[in-house]
């Protein structure tokens, strides 16, 4: 970007992210599947992804002993961040745990979850909802079996998201992990996008944010089967590093 007396800047991405504009925008969708899906939710998109998320965590506990046996001893609990309306929570955590908190800012949506697991008859399954912003979050400590970060993350600036991953390791239980499940940019640049003020990042983006949040990546998949034309999806599953070394 060049200022008005011809100096180049580089502004990156994620510094044009205002989560003032992100509320309003987010305030403006109809508090439905389809609203949070950007107009996706009558194909077949929401059922896949639902697959797709109950599988790679059953994976996730055949592959790593010790997040099984996080499900076993004590109450598994999830935190499901940024979560709508409670979509990932009625199609997927009520699914493997026992209790389900949410975290999600926009008035209109955190009052539609109750409704929404009620139907699904998921509702003994809820807990308590945060009506904040995940950069205000804390999550209690040595709380959660999963943390669940689906399609939010690009709502946080770098240093937010560092900061916010970092307290989240914090509020995993013994075993416990942290779940991203994010569109990723065609090429090794993010990308701002100005409707809902969020950034798209890449996958080697994501990969140096987990770094700097002291966070090893034990499993990334692609989700397949979703609509052409849409960006990749990609599931990391992540471990704190802390946990690994003591
Ligand atoms: N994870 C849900 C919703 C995705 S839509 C699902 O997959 O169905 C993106 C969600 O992020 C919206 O509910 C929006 O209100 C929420 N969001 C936007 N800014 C946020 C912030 N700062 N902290 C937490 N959630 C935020």
């Amino acid at each position: 970007m060049n200022s008005s007396n011809g100096a180049s800047i580089n502004f990156t991405p994620d510094s044009q992210i205002s989560y003032s504009d992100a509320i309003k925008y987010w305030s403006s969708v109809p508090p439905t599947v389809d609203g949070v899906l950007g107009g996706f939710g009558y194909t077949s998109l929401p059922v896949t992804d639902a697959r797709g998320s109950v599988t790679f965590i059953r994976k996730a506990m055949r592959r790593n002993p010790e997040f099984e046996r996080a499900s076993r001893d004590g109450d598994p609990r999830a935190c499901d961040i940024g979560a709508g309306i409670g979509r990932v929570t009625r199609d997927v955590l009520s699914q493997v745990c026992i209790k389900v908190d949410l975290v999600e800012p926009v008035e209109p949506f955190a009052d539609q979850i109750e409704q929404e697991l009620e139907k699904a008859n998921a509702l003994e399954k809820l807990g308590t909802i945060y009506k904040i912003g995940m950069q205000d979050f804390t999550p209690q400590q040595g709380h959660y079996w999963i943390i669940w970060c689906q399609w939010c993350l690009g709502q946080l600036k770098d240093l937010d998201l560092v900061a916010f991953l970092r307290r989240c390791s914090a509020g995993l239980k013994k075993g416990g992990l942290i779940f991203v499940k994010e569109n990723n940019a065609t090429t090794d640049e993010d990308e701002f996008d100005s409707t809902d003020s969020s950034v798209t990042r890449s996958d080697i983006s994501f990969r140096s944010i987990f770094q700097m949040s002291g966070l090893k990546l034990l499993m990334a998949e692609e989700q397949m089967g979703l609509i052409a034309g849409l960006y990749p999806v990609r599931t990391y599953a992540l471990q704190p590093i802390d946990y690994t070394e003591s």
